[in-house]
Formats: structure tokens, sequence, C-alpha cells
């Protein structure tokens, strides 16, 4: 194993560090993953290390949007209820079907969707406007050139930039890849993070306690935290307090991790704080207070000649969590060179006082609903109960020890499995698309977006959750901040809004 300086890992030992100070500390030693060559298909979760072009125009074909008759407009231009129009039925045209065919004028041909528009036709009379005749058919509306067509390149022209490098491949982004006629994508893959946690009062779930021990929540809550920032996690069985053990139990991981994450044994000065003590050693990991609660006690540095990054958590599971939240996460996205993981900050007000010890920024567990925040009881870094109701860190900054209620808060707002949900801002929130459509006529919320000369751009959020305000504040900021950053090609700029999806 290389064995580098202190200095190297560019963390500094010292006595106290801001949340800020240590979150940049650790990014600067983040290295991006190699890119990777994947199929496509198990790219989910990878992001893109490369851009994604069209291999052909899409659609590649001029085709039908609807099930029915092809025909020239020309020919059912009189067409009405009154006074339909007969035309002679020639033949069928199946999705899929890829037989030459020409209409001859005066005639139709019927065509299923997504099947090719014959030679001569240049509209399509959707079967709802017919009598869906067999050998003849009657038509009762006329149809405008271009009715019902979907034409080739309407999606997208042969070589058009589709994905862009750095997009994190989700479900719409792997359709994206297959439609561009890729097999394989170059990305950064999800991290491998394995997590050890240590103390010899750690008992394996499920089995039997005896007074003195504790079950193990830990390594099955940072992995399970770990795997929903996107990485593939593992957990390995409990490390005791020996310091003889613990340097080679992480040695044992470092072929097969990007991230090592441990929990306990950093404590400030406890003579049973193993990890530290093993980790010092080696000289390249750094341990500092930074001044936050919970999770005062960190360590960070890199271990092994591949320099795998090393997180040391503290033992209490709230300091635990908060810390992966704060720290670790921002670091899973760097490993896949984005910062995506970010998690959202909205301002809410208190419904309950709250205390904070001095010089420190506090991250309460609270519940956020709409413009409101709760405190939660329990803020010990032990009470795990507390944290299971949560949704949200209540932040009070450093120059503060109480805030009283009714005093407006920056909260953190806890990564939620929520389940889909469509979302389009207006009027200054966001709220479900089809509630704004009955509240009001106009749906839409302009925003300007750079390069977009006098175009306007409608950013919809799907975010992950059931509809709570607060949930809707987090849409809108998104929304905000995608339109932002959304760069404008053609198909954007066109006069219709889009809308866009917040993937995290
Ligand atoms: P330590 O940081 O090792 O001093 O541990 C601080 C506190 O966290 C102690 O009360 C430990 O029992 C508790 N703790 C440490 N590891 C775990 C774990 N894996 N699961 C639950 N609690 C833990
Ligand atoms: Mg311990």
């Amino acid at each position: 194993m290389t064995s580098v300086s202190p200095r190297d890992t560019g963390i500094a030992d010292g006595p106290s560090s801001t949340v800020e100070a240590y979150q940049s500390a650790i990014l600067s030693e983040i290295r991006p993953l190699a890119p990777v060559s994947r199929d496509f298909a198990d790219a989910e979760g990878c992001v893109l290390a490369e851009d994604v072009t069209a291999a052909v125009s899409l659609p590649s074909f001029d085709n039908s949007s609807m099930d029915g008759y092809a025909v020239t407009a020309e020919d059912v231009a009189g067409a009405a209820n009154s006074s339909p129009v007969r035309l002679r039925v020639t033949g069928e045209i199946a999705a899929g079907d890829i037989g030459a065919y020409r209409l001859v004028p005066g005639t139709a041909i019927k065509i299923m969707t997504g099947a090719q528009l014959p030679a001569g036709a240049d509209a399509v009379v959707p079967v709802e406007w017919t009598d869906d005749g067999i050998a003849t058919v009657e038509i009762y509306r006329a149809a405008e050139v271009g009715n019902a067509v979907r034409y080739a390149g309407g999606d997208a022209v042969a070589g058009e930039t589709l994905l862009t490098a750095g997009v994190r491949m989700r479900p719409m982004q792997i359709a994206v890849a297959a439609s561009a006629g890729r097999k394989t994508v170059s990305v950064r893959p999800r991290p491998r993070v394995v997590v050890l946690s240590t103390g010899d009062e750690l008992t394996e779930p499920g089995t039997p306690l005896v007074p003195g021990r504790i079950w193990d929540s830990n390594s099955y809550m940072i992995a399970a935290c770990a795997r929903e920032a996107g990485a593939v996690a593992t957990r390995r069985a409990a490390v005791p307090d020996d310091p003889a053990g613990v340097l080679p139990a992480l040695q044992e991981q470092l072929s097969h991790a990007d991230i090592l994450i441990t929990t306990g044994g950093v404590s400030m000065g406890g003579e049973h704080d193993v990890v530290k003590a093993a980790l010092r050693e080696l000289g390249t990991v750094t341990f500092r207070k930074v001044a936050m609660q919970p999770g005062m006690p960190q360590g960070f540095g890199v271990i092994g000649k591949d320099r795998v990054p090393i997180f040391t958590l503290p033992g209490n599971p709230v300091s635990a969590y908060v810390s992966f939240q704060l720290f670790v996460r921002p670091a899973i996205a760097a490993l896949q060179g984005t910062s995506d993981l970010s998690l959202p900050t909205v301002q809410a007000s208190l419904t309950a006082p709250v205390h904070s010890p001095p010089s420190r920024r506090s991250y309460l567990r609270g519940v956020l609903d709409g413009s409101k925040v709760t405190p939660l009881s329990g803020q010990g870094s032990h009470q795990i109960a507390a944290l299971g109701r949560a949704n949200a860190l209540i932040i009070v900054p450093e120059w503060e020890t109480q805030l009283p209620e009714g005093d407006t808060v920056d909260v953190l707002i806890l990564p939620l499995p929520f389940t889909l949900l469509p979302l389009i801002t207006f009027g200054g929130s966001a709220v479900p698309l089809a509630t704004a459509r009955r509240q009001t006529g106009t749906t839409r919320r302009s925003f300007p977006v750079s390069g977009c000369r006098g175009s306007e751009f409608t950013a919809a959020t799907r975010t992950s959750g059931a509809a709570s305000p607060a949930l809707l504040s987090a849409a809108d900021k998104l929304s905000r901040r995608l339109a932002r950053s959304v760069s404008c090609s053609s198909s954007t700029s066109a006069a219709t809004p889009r809308g866009v999806c917040v993937t995290r």
C-alpha cells in the first residue's frame, strides 16, 4: 500500500472546521471514476461520459400517428357529416410493414399507428372520422395536409445531440439512448460503497440482545443511504473494537470499493476509538471537529494504493445519518462527475422554539409541512425513533443558540420515497398539473431561457413525491434552477412551452 502524507489529503488537522470548508476539502480530493462502456440497458443510475447523438432522424420515416386512412387532403376537402366523401380502400399498412406502397389519387389505404405513410398520401383521416369501412370508406370530416402524420425528423434530426455528457441515466434517458441507435454508452458507473460498523456492543439485528449490547443499525442505514444516492452498496459484518483488527478489515475491502465508510470509533479522545487509532497510523486520514451538531467528530482521507476515499462517520446513528447526507452524498455524485445529488433547501417557519449549542450549526430533525416546520421531540444523536419520523433537517446557524416559534429557518429536505407526480409551477408555487389546469386557464409560468430569444419556457417538475406543499415548493425551486440551466435547441425554442423532468 502506498502511504501518502496528511498534506496529500487536502485536509489539514485542525481543531474545528465549518461544514462548508469540510465539504470543499472532501470534494477537492474526489476524482471522478474512469468512464466505462456499458450496454445502454444496464446504464441506469450511471452518468453519461459522452454525448449521445441520433444515428438516424427520429422518426426515420413519415408515419401515421393514428389508426385511420391514408388519403390526399385534396380528396377529402369537402367531407362533412352531411356530405361524406366515399373512397375505395385499396390496401392496409400495419406498423412494421416494410412494403413500398403508393396511394392512387381518389382512393384510400387503411393505415395503423406507426405504419409508414404511403407515397402520394399527405394526410391521415382518423378512423373515428369514418365509418371504418373495409372495401370502401365513408369520411365525415376534412383532414388538412399533415393531419395525423408524424414526419421524419419531427422529434430529432440525424446527428442531433439527444443526451449530453454529465446527464444521469434514468429510464427516460435509457429510452433516448435506445432510440438514438445505441447499443453501448460511455458512462461513469455507480460508485461501489462498502460500509463497516465498529463496536464491541454491536449485535446482528434479528438475534437476541443481552444487556449492554445494541443491534447494529448504522451499517444497514448507511448502506441504504448510499443506495438511495445511486451507489452500489454492501455492508460487512460489524468489526469489534480491536485496534489490530480494524485496518486489516478495511484493507480487505479496498479492491472492491470506490468509497469506504466506517461508523463508530472516532469520538473525541475515547480510548476505544479504534478507527481513529488504526487510521491515524497511515497518515492519510485526518480527523477533525466540524462545527455542527449532530456529527462533530469526522474523519476523511484516502487509503490504499488506489487512494480509495474513506469516511469515518460518528457512531451515534443520527450523527452518522446527518454526516452521510452532508458529506458522503455529494462525494458519491462527485465520483460520477456530477453535483446533482445535493438536497434541496427551502425556507419554513418554526411551529415551536428550538435550541442549539453556541458556535455549532444544528441540524434538527423536523417534519416539514408546507411553509411550516415542526421540530421533533427527541433531538439526541442516539434518538433514532425521531429520525424515523423526520422528513427534513432544520438548520440553526452557528451564531444562534435559540430561535422562537414563527422564525423563518432554512430546512434541508431529506431524500423521500415518493411516487412520481407531474407538477407545474405557476403563480409562485408549484401544484400538480391537473390542479393547475382546473384552477386557471393559464398553467404556464414563463422563465427566460438563455439563448432563446423571445421564447417562453414552462418548467414543469416531476418530483418524486406526494404533493405536500413542502415538496411543491422544492419542486418550484428545482424548476427555476432547471429553467435557468436549460439550453435551447431549435425544438425547445418553439412557441409551445415544454415540460422538464427534474431527475435526482
Ligand atoms: P462511538 O462513536 O463508537 O463512540 O459510538 C457512539 C454511540 O453510537 C454509542 O452509543 C454506540 O453504541 C453507538 N453506535 C455505534 N455504532 C453503532 C451502530 N452500528 N448502530 C447503532 N449504534 C451504534
Ligand atoms: Mg464505539
